[in-house]
C-alpha cells in the first residue's frame, strides 16, 4: 500500500476515534459518579451522540469529524448552543495521534498497543483538565494493558514493566503520603499514583526518572506561565493538575523508546 494511502487512512480513523473519545470524555466522569450527571446521558455508548444542551440526536451529517464543527461554526444546529472548542481539538489531536501511531508501529500488534496507549492518554488528559479526576476505569485498564503488552517483543521486558509499575506507583504513593503528612492536605491524587504505575508498566523501570522529570518540568513551566500571566492566585491555590503532564511524559518516553533513542532494557 502506498504510504499516502496508509497515512490518509490513519488521519481519518484517528479523527473518528477522536470523535468517539469526545463522547467518552463527556460521559465517563458522569457515569463513574465523579461529577453530577444533571439529567444528562452518562451511558458510554447509549444514547447515541446528542447535543449536550437540547438533547437533539445528532445525524450522520453532524458527526463528520472536524468538518461538521467548522461548517456549524461550533454551534448546535437546533438550539445554537456552543459545542466547545475541545471537541475540535480532540478530533484534530486524534488525527495526529493516528498518524504518529502508524509511523511508530513496527508491527500490527504494536499498532494496536501504541494506538490504545495514545488514545487512552488523550482521554485521561482532557478528563483531568476538565474535571480534576483521573478515573480508575481508564487508569487501571491502562496499567493492566501495559503489563500485558510487556510480553510483546517491542516493549520493555516483563521484569522491567512489573518493576516499573511497582516502583512508579509505590514511589508516588509515598510522595503523596509524605505531602499529606507535612502539608496536611492532598497534593497528589490517587489517580496520579495509578497513572504513574501505568507509565512505569508501559515504559519500564529504567525510564521512570526521565518520565517523571519530563512531567515535573513541563508541569512547573505551565504553573510559572500561569503566574506570569497574572493568574497567580489560581496557580497557587488550585491543586496542580498533574495528569495532563504525566500523560504527555508517558507518551513522549514511550515514543523515545520506540525510536530507540534509549534502550528500555
Ligand atoms: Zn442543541
Amino acid at each position: 500500500m502506498a504510504d499516502w494511502v496508509l497515512y490518509g487512512a490513519a488521519l481519518l480513523v484517528g479523527a473518528l476515534l477522536g470523535s468517539f473519545l469526545n463522547v467518552v470524555i463527556s460521559r465517563l466522569p458522569r457515569s463513574a459518579g465523579l461529577v453530577e450527571a444533571e439529567g444528562r446521558p452518562s451511558g458510554l455508548a447509549y444514547p447515541p451522540s446528542q447535543c449536550e444542551a437540547c438533547g437533539r440526536r445528532l445525524r450522520p451529517f453532524d458527526l463528520i469529524p472536524v468538518l461538521s464543527y467548522i461548517l456549524l461554526r461550533g454551534r448546535c444546529r437546533t438550539c445554537g448552543a456552543e459545542i466547545g472548542i475541545r471537541h475540535l481539538l480532540v478530533e484534530i489531536g486524534g488525527s495526529l495521534l493516528g498518524v504518529a501511531t502508524v509511523y511508530l508501529a513496527p508491527s500490527a500488534l504494536a499498532l494496536a498497543a501504541i494506538g490504545i496507549l495514545f488514545f487512552m492518554l488523550l482521554a485521561l488528559t482532557v478528563i483531568d483538565a476538565e474535571t480534576g479526576f483521573l478515573p480508575d476505569r481508564l487508569t487501571l485498564p491502562l496499567l493492566a494493558l501495559g503489563l500485558g503488552f510487556s510480553f510483546a517483543p517491542f516493549t520493555p521486558s516483563p521484569v522491567q514493566s512489573f518493576i516499573g509499575a511497582l516502583v512508579g506507583g509505590g514511589g508516588l504513593w509515598l510522595l503523596a503520603f509524605a505531602y499529606r503528612l507535612f502539608r496536611g492536605r492532598e497534593g497528589l491524587g490517587g489517580g496520579d499514583v495509578k497513572l504513574v504505575a501505568a507509565g512505569g508498566a508501559w515504559c519500564g523501570a529504567v525510564a521512570l526518572p526521565a518520565l517523571l522529570l519530563i512531567a515535573s518540568v513541563t508541569g512547573l513551566l505551565f504553573a510559572l506561565f500561569q503566574m506570569v500571566g497574572g493568574r497567580k492566585e489560581r496557580a497557587l491555590s488550585a491543586e496542580l493538575r498533574f495528569g495532563p503532564f504525566l500523560c504527555a511524559a508517558i507518551a513522549l518516553t514511550y515514543t523515545a523508546e520506540l525510536l530507540e533513542l534509549f534502550a528500555p532494557g
